[in-house]
């Protein structure tokens, strides 16, 4: 296996650069957490059940495709990199959780007190926030100048059961470009395409997940930026009961279709 240097100069996140136009961010792996905010924790919210459990192993091939990687250090707890900064719903009149949540995917509270609010929200936004959102803007330019267009991946997974958010089991693959806004519709036809060619895992574009803050905001088709969210139901590679093991039969199935969506989304970038 080929290692691949990993940037960790900036504590909200690490970077592994590539020259390929394509950019993996992982915003939501994170279980940092500061140990003033630790402590305030509820035991609930302490499991830390809502990460996005080992993508950085399950999309392990992407540094090898030449791909950029930019991965989350922080808990979603401690600030979620996937809202606006001004904390304004993703999904308005529906359920979801804020840019620092109040209570878990199950409806638990996250804080044994008051939940952060005001100037403690500020000043996570610019510690731990910003840092992530400059290093997808700076590494989208830096690959921008030598290739014309870029894929941004933005890369996720939820338990596949979540009551206060959707009925039923959620799609193995949720794919979201925004409604077709964040990115060019021949890119997502690329990406698709092993999808439909498998009848393994079920899937949906633009279903109940349709992209979040990083893919709306990021995703510029016409400045050459196309951006993709994946939110992947966990149960397709992982056991979602405590302690969330990685399941690697599982994954190991699942990696082929991953590679040959990323692959397919390379190919489009490079060769139109
Ligand atoms: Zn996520």
């Amino acid at each position: 296996m080929i290692a691949f240097e990993r940037d960790t100069s900036d504590p909200a996140f690490e970077r592994i650069r590539g020259d390929a136009p394509l950019l993996v961010s992982m915003p939501h792996v994170g279980t940092g957490l500061p140990a003033d905010i630790a402590a305030r924790l509820t035991p609930q919210a302490a499991t830390l059940a809502d990460t996005d459990w080992h993508l950085p192993l399950v999309y392990d091939f992407v540094a090898a495709l030449g791909a950029t990687v930019v991965i989350a250090t922080q808990s979603r707890y401690v600030i979620d990199l996937n809202r606006p900064p001004d904390g304004s719903s993703l999904y308005p009149g529906m359920a979801t959780t804020g840019l620092v949540p109040a209570e878990t995917f199950r409806g638990e509270p996250v804080w044994r007190d008051a939940p952060p609010a005001g100037e403690e929200i500020t000043a996570r936004r610019e510690r731990w926030w910003r840092p992530y959102h400059e290093a997808l803007s700076g590494e989208l330019a830096r690959l921008r100048a030598v290739h014309p267009r870029v894929v941004l991946w933005d890369a996720h997974s939820i338990a596949s059961v979540l009551p206060r958010f959707f009925e039923g089991r959620l799609p193995d693959l949720n794919f979201g470009t925004a409604d077709g806004a964040a990115c060019e519709a021949s890119m997502i036809e690329a990406v698709l395409s092993p999808v439909r060619a498998q009848s393994d895992y079920s899937w949906v574009l633009n279903g109940r997940y349709k992209g979040g803050h990083i893919t709306r905001h990021h995703g510029r088709p016409r400045d050459g930026v196309h951006a993709i969210q994946l939110e992947m139901a966990q149960a397709i590679y992982m056991d979602e009961s405590s302690p969330f093991a990685l399941d690697e039969a599982r994954s190991a199935r699942l990696r082929p279709l991953l590679r040959a969506c990323l692959g397919r989304a390379l190919d489009w970038a490079v060769t139109g």
